[in-house]
């Protein structure tokens, strides 16, 4: 059994995911992860962005590692562990350059898609009730209104200590939002068989309790 949350940037997939994941027992993974391992990589190794074969070669040569833990999920390129480094703004600005290639998302479906097969998953990202698993039982298209979204991030970099601007903010989520949703394969798109759920003014606990009940209601239904 599957549960798939998409939605924009920054509509705080991760943060429910993993929390419905641990209420449900099932293992989150999260897509963005894997999509910002591959960015970070290339970026290090300069290998351009706008090459999809380069990329390619890259990715098939990287192993990526979700490691789920008390503190959340843990992020490995290899032995490496990547977990902060890719939540760097300059990943931020450029994944979606990465993500837009049709192989690659080709590949990361394959690798997705295999670790759904082996576990019962929360996956998270922008195609996964789409493509990705379109036959997860329970779908949800997270959102939240962008001034609320750059808040929010706002809030979490400035908790971290590092320095933020949330105008700035705001427009780097916008941008990436319409890099995702106007890209021609696999775009951020809500899943017609997808439950909306916005989550402006709601706390995470309410979101979480709202998408735990759809997944209770969709057992039951299949119980019967
Ligand atoms: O979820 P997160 O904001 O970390 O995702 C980073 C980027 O990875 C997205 O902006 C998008 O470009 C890409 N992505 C994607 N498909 C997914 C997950 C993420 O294209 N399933």
């Amino acid at each position: 059994m599957n549960i798939a949350i998409d939605g924009p940037a920054g509509a705080g997939k991760s943060t429910v995911a993993q929390l419905v994941a641990k209420q449900v027992g099932f293992t989150y993974i999260d897509t963005g992860a894997m999509y910002r391992a591959l960015t970070l990589r290339a970026l290090d190794r300069n290998v351009p962005l706008v090459d999809e074969e380069g990329l390619v070669d890259l990715l098939r040569s990287m192993l990526i590692i979700l490691k789920p833990g008390a503190e959340g999920q843990k992020v490995f390129v290899g032995d490496t562990e990547v977990t902060d480094d890719i939540r760097h703004p300059e990943v931020s600005r450029n994944v979606s350059i990465v993500a837009k290639h049709p192989k690659i998302r080709h590949e990361m479906m394959v690798l997705q898609r295999n670790m759904a097969k082996e576990q019962n998953v929360v996956m998270d990202g922008r195609d996964i009730g789409t493509h990705v698993l379109p036959s997860a039982e329970v779908k949800v298209f997270l959102t939240a209104s962008i001034e609320e979204r750059a808040q929010r991030r706002y809030k979490e970099l400035q908790s971290k200590g590092h320095p933020a601007d949330l105008s700035l903010l705001k427009e780097e989520i916008a941008l990436r939002d319409k890099l995702d949703s106007e890209r021609e394969t696999a775009p951020l798109r809500c899943a017609e068989d997808a439950t909306i759920l916005d989550s402006t003014g709601l706390s995470i606990d309410q979101v979480v309790e709202k998408i735990v009940e759809l997944y209770r209601d969709t057992v039951e239904s299949r119980r019967i």
